[in-house]
């Protein structure tokens, strides 16, 4: 909801995790820059990425393509011609939307109306209530259900031609039928290219057009026989990278969910042709499984398989995150078999086959992607970590419960006072640590007010020098989740936390 998303923004400019991009010259719209925190969280979901998909996989390999690609390649992959977004402007608002995406938030509104009725039911028929079977009978929500399947098939139709006709008509009676804008004067749908544009070279004569990339993919495919010779691969195998991606996103909002400039990680998959749909269902059960294991919650995870499918696709799902604004595309795999190769075969002149020895023959693999926003991810992590508690004394504490994997600093060293030698032994403990963890050391303020920082912070132990420490080489640890705390040995510190914080 409205109230919990503006909590998150605050929280994430507060404790130094995300910040307007150029704040002081207000600012850039749909930019932004990771701060001191946030910039540890994103590199942790980075490396975890990395870890499951390049570390864990013999058969997969990482590489670092630049953002600067030939433009032909651009021409390959169908983004100058196709690469667009339907936009409708408003003539009594004067307001631009993205009609894809107001589509989806009068579905959304739809949904709120199902939400509205379970809840009633709920309270009406209290432990009896079986949600399953009420939304499968209950007429008026199967009714919602298929007025949200049969929008979607129309969207998806049209969007789907030249003539968009049709979408701005969708627009006008969900307007009538649920109201969300307010005003019901609309322009035609436009297509617009959301490349970038920007120029290589010194002189005016010489210099050469150039996008910045708005995929990582291209990277990969350009490079598939490079990757494949030197390494010499067998298929199947992958090629996995992390790195920027520009879009020139319109509707640009909803904090980093959609960005400007904005990093992916992908995986490209390279297949014998026909066996895509074992690997397609193989991937999206692994992608799933990695996502579940940062015990982030089952139930804020749903698949939306595509029924309108992008031209070089034969099956697609979306993994999709309930972020405080409702369900929505956190990571896409993709099944996008020998469309791009082969587009780059026809447009470089350059043979990109695979030959297989045990069949004595050549051909151009099938292609099954896994393609992820960093920062999507990041904002998934950060706005799902975020609570506020009430604790007994009727005091609320706002605590961050990262998983503790990805977590920026992962212990904090108090010393109980600032005197009678406990700053020294806390310092010590604090050089130790730092070959291992990030670690915070914090002298300043009451321990209590320390201990709500660093639960706000998403810290997940708290390490606490006092004078029994002096005497008997022990700590206290406290636990953000359960605030609970024990005493143990200095020299045991490294394995408790460690076993935490590793995977
Ligand atoms: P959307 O429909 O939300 O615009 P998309 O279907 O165009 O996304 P893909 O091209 O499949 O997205 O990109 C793969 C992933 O990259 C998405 O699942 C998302 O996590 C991320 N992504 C795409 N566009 C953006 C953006 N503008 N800002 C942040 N992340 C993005």
């Amino acid at each position: 909801n409205d109230d919990q998303f503006k909590k998150v923004i605050s929280h994430a400019k507060e404790y130094g995790y995300v910040f307007q991009s150029s704040e002081i010259y207000d600012g850039l719209s749909a930019v932004y820059d990771y701060a001191q925190n946030g910039a540890e969280l994103k590199k942790n979901i980075r490396d975890y990425w990395w870890k499951a998909m390049v570390q864990m996989h013999e058969n997969i390999v990482g590489i670092d393509a630049s953002i600067f690609m030939h433009p032909t390649t651009w021409k390959a992959s169908g983004h100058v011609d196709a690469f667009n977004d339907p936009l409708i402007d408003n003539k009594d608002s004067k307001k631009r939307y993205r009609a894809d995406v107001l589509i989806e938030d009068y579905c959304a509104k739809i949904e709120a109306k199902i939400d509205k009725e379970v809840a009633k039911a709920e309270k009406r028929f209290g432990d009896a209530f079986n949600k399953e079977e009420f939304i499968s009978t209950n007429p008026r929500v199967v009714g919602y259900y298929e007025k949200i399947q049969e929008i979607l098939t129309r969207m998806g139709k049209s969007l789907g031609t030249e003539d968009l006709a049709d979408v701005k008509a969708l627009i006008e009676e969900l307007e009538i039928a649920c109201p969300l804008t307010g005003s019901r004067n609309w322009t035609e749908v436009k297509q617009f290219n959301l490349m970038f544009g920007t120029k290589i070279g010194a002189s005016a004569e010489h210099a050469m057009d150039l996008y910045l990339r708005p995929e990582t993919a291209q990277g990969i495919f350009v490079n598939f026989l490079n990757v494949q010779k030197t390494g010499r691969m067998k298929i199947p195998f992958g090629i996995a990278q992390t790195g920027k991606a520009f879009r020139n996103e319109i509707v640009a909002r909803q904090f980093i969910f959609r960005m400007r400039e904005f990093e992916q990680m992908e995986m490209q998959f390279f297949i014998k042709p026909g066996t895509q749909m074992e690997w397609f269902e193989y991937w999206k059960e692994y992608r799933m499984k990695w996502h579940l294991s940062l015990g982030m919650g089952a139930d804020n995870y749903r698949f939306h398989d595509h029924e309108k499918l992008a031209h070089y696709a034969d099956a697609a799902t979306d993994i999709e995150f309930k972020f405080p604004f409702g369900f929505k595309e956190l990571e896409g795999i993709h099944s996008r078999t020998d469309f791009d190769l082969k587009q780059h075969e026809e447009f470089s002149g350059k043979k990109l086959q695979y030959f297989d020895h045990e069949d004595n023959a050549s051909y151009t693999p099938y292609v099954l992607e896994t393609s992820i926003g960093l920062d999507r991810m990041f904002l998934a992590v950060f706005s799902n970590a975020l609570v506020e508690e009430e604790l007994e004394n009727n005091t609320t504490r706002t605590v961050l419960k990262l998983p503790a994997v990805l977590a920026p600093v992962k212990a904090a060293i108090l010393p109980l006072v600032k005197k009678d030698g406990l700053p020294e032994v806390a310092r010590q403990i604090f050089d130790e640590l730092k070959w291992d963890f990030n670690v915070d050391y914090d002298e300043k303020d009451a321990v209590g007010r320390r201990y709500r920082r660093q639960d706000a912070n998403g810290t997940p132990f708290c390490i606490t020098v006092d004078h029994d420490t002096l005497e008997d080489q022990t700590v206290t640890i406290r636990h953000r989740d359960t605030m609970e705390q024990s005493r143990v040995k200095i020299t045991d510190l490294r394995d408790i936390i460690k076993k935490e914080v590793d995977v």
